[in-house]
């Protein structure tokens, strides 16, 4: 590990209100109500320490819903201010980030598809100089550890502190069982390079079927990463993105409910 990875563990920044570590709410946000009522219902749970929705979807084809971008900021800064939870959302740019830092947003994440791009990091890091809000940074897309070590270098080097990796596992053109393979060894070779970076997993983009999104949470907590973001909606049958994998908010409860007892047994 180099001494510019040496950064905090993630509880010292992030008021976790209950273990496991969970950051959960809809893949996108699609309305008002829609967030609203998901991010209420699990932040009423006692279950959850932050919400999560994208307001700028990175959609592989064209012609998808590709988020309601800025006009979402207020739905987000709502759920901050009624429910009192901190919010995140993905940042592909620097004026993503900018929106964000004005807006308030608490915690920005770095998705797959920019992690791979040293341009796209690099002018988000220089967006981000002189604050210190929280960065999460997924794996990129593919295998390539030194792009996600690269990615939180840029972040650490302009004096960024709080810093997470995310696991959200790695191309295949095989789905099955998973959307995305896992390659727990990847999350391995990032602790050896990086111990005091905290892991969450993203169980979610990995599974890519809602049935299979608690045996990957398990194995995520078996390995000792350190928290989980998790996608939910309302109603999941209808997203707009990501329908297949997101739970309601009861059902991500219940699981979560499971994992504890399952991780607490001698
Ligand atoms: C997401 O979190 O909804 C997302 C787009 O994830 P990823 O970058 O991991 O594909
Ligand atoms: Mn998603």
């Amino acid at each position: 590990m180099t001494a510019a990875l040496k950064l905090k563990a993630i509880r010292d920044w992030f008021d976790v209100r209950r273990e496991p570590l969970v950051i959960a709410g809809p893949c996108s946000a699609e309305s008002e109500e829609q967030l609203f009522e998901t991010s209420k219902q699990l932040v009423e749970s006692g279950a959850v320490s932050a919400i999560r929705a994208g307001i700028w979807k990175p959609r592989t084809r064209p012609n998808s819903f590709e988020g309601i971008g800025p006009h979402a900021l207020p739905w987000l800064t709502r759920v901050k201010e009624e429910l009192q939870i901190p919010v995140a959302t993905e940042v592909a740019n620097a004026q993503h980030v900018e929106h964000c830092l004005r807006a308030g947003i608490d915690i920005l994440w770095i998705g797959a598809r920019t992690t791979v791009n040293p341009f796209y990091v690099q002018e988000i890091a220089e967006a981000l100089k002189g604050t210190d809000i929280p960065v999460l940074v997924k794996n990129p897309i593919h295998s390539d550890l030194g792009l996600w070590v690269g990615a939180l270098e840029r972040l650490e080097k302009v004096g960024i502190q709080k810093l997470a990796a995310v696991h959200r596992g790695f191309y295949t053109d095989s789905d099955a069982p998973f959307r995305n393979e896992p390659k727990w060894e990847m999350s391995f070779a990032l602790r050896a390079k990086a111990p005091d970076i905290p892991i969450i997993c993203d169980p979610s983009h990995i599974a890519g079927k809602r049935n299979l999104v608690e045996q990957v949470s398990q194995t995520a907590l078996d390995i000792n990463l350190d928290g989980l973001m998790i996608e939910s909606h309302i109603t999941p049958e209808k997203a707009l993105s990501d329908a297949a994998q997101q739970l309601t908010p009861a059902d991500l409860v219940s699981m979560i409910n499971r994992l504890i007892l399952r991780s607490s047994e001698p």
